[in-house]
């Protein structure tokens, strides 16, 4: 152990953490962590999936969830459930209005609350939305936590790769091994004619990847469906009956 540096604990009864990033804000990594979560599940594996996006929690819309977590015997937060996978996030006890300046005060007290006062109660996976960004919050977890992989999402663009590379830079730093990286809103194929175009460039993300050494775990097109259902609370796992974009998302979860 390094001085000044506390040692990484491990969570009890939870046997692998996997965490979920990206740089930058608003490209698929909650869409990512939730669809992953229940791919996992719909393989019967138990599965949690924490919400440490603080600032911005989007998973219980993701999962349909709301509602304040009621409090064990021994007083940790009972998870919510949906699709066969128990989640927490900060938007159940602070709601998701809630004025960002309030969370920010409590944000350091919140994150150790959610990390280590949840009663799990026996996972295979826990699968972490971390906040977007290399900052304060997700240095802490990934020094507090034995993390067993991390999945770096990033769109082509330039912009968001550069900030990708920010986020695998950190995890290396902190030795948790980079799984690999998910290219998000890779194309667009129209639904009219199945043109495809590459709306943020094309396959940057996969070839910063080769140049980084690390795995693509797959590259996710931009399709209405996965936004539409999204927003109605259904992840595509479930809501894609053909398989054909849910399919992405096994394919990531297979790679955990
Ligand atoms: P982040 O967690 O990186 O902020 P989200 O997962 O919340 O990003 O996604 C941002 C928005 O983009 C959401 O409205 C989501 O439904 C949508 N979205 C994510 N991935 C896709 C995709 N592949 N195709 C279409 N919409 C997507």
């Amino acid at each position: 152990m390094q001085r000044g540096i506390p040692e990484k604990r491990k969570l009890p009864n939870v046997d692998k953490i996997v965490a979920v990033s990206s740089a930058k804000g608003g490209v698929g990594k909650s869409t990512v962590s939730a669809n992953t979560a229940v791919a996992l599940a719909l393989q019967g594996k138990r599965v949690g999936l924490l919400d440490a996006d603080i600032f911005g929690p989007s998973i219980p819309k993701l999962m349909n969830l709301q509602g304040e977590p009621r409090l064990s015997k021994n007083n940790r937060l009972i998870p919510l459930s949906n699709y066969g996978v128990k989640t927490m996030s900060m938007g159940y006890l602070v709601g998701e209005d809630a004025p960002v300046a309030w969370r920010g005060l409590m944000v350091m007290k919140a994150l150790q609350q959610l990390i280590y006062e949840v009663e799990w109660d026996g996972l295979d996976y826990l699968v972490i939305d971390m906040p977007p960004g290399t900052g304060d919050t997700q240095l802490t977890l990934t020094q507090q936590l034995v993390i067993d992989g991390a999945i770096v999402v990033s769109t082509p663009q330039d912009i968001a790769l550069i900030d990708a590379i920010k986020g695998i830079n950190m995890f290396h730093k902190v030795h948790v091994p980079v799984l690999g990286l998910v290219q998000n809103m890779s194309m667009f194929v129209c639904p009219n004619c199945n043109h495809e175009s590459h709306i943020f460039g094309s396959d940057g993300a996969i070839k910063e990847a080769k140049k980084q050494n690390i795995d693509v775990l797959g590259s996710i097109p931009l399709a209405e469906a996965i936004c539409l259902n999204s927003d109605n609370g259904i992840p595509i796992v479930i809501a894609d009956k053909t398989g054909t974009i849910s399919k992405h998302y096994r394919d990531i979860a297979a790679t955990v």
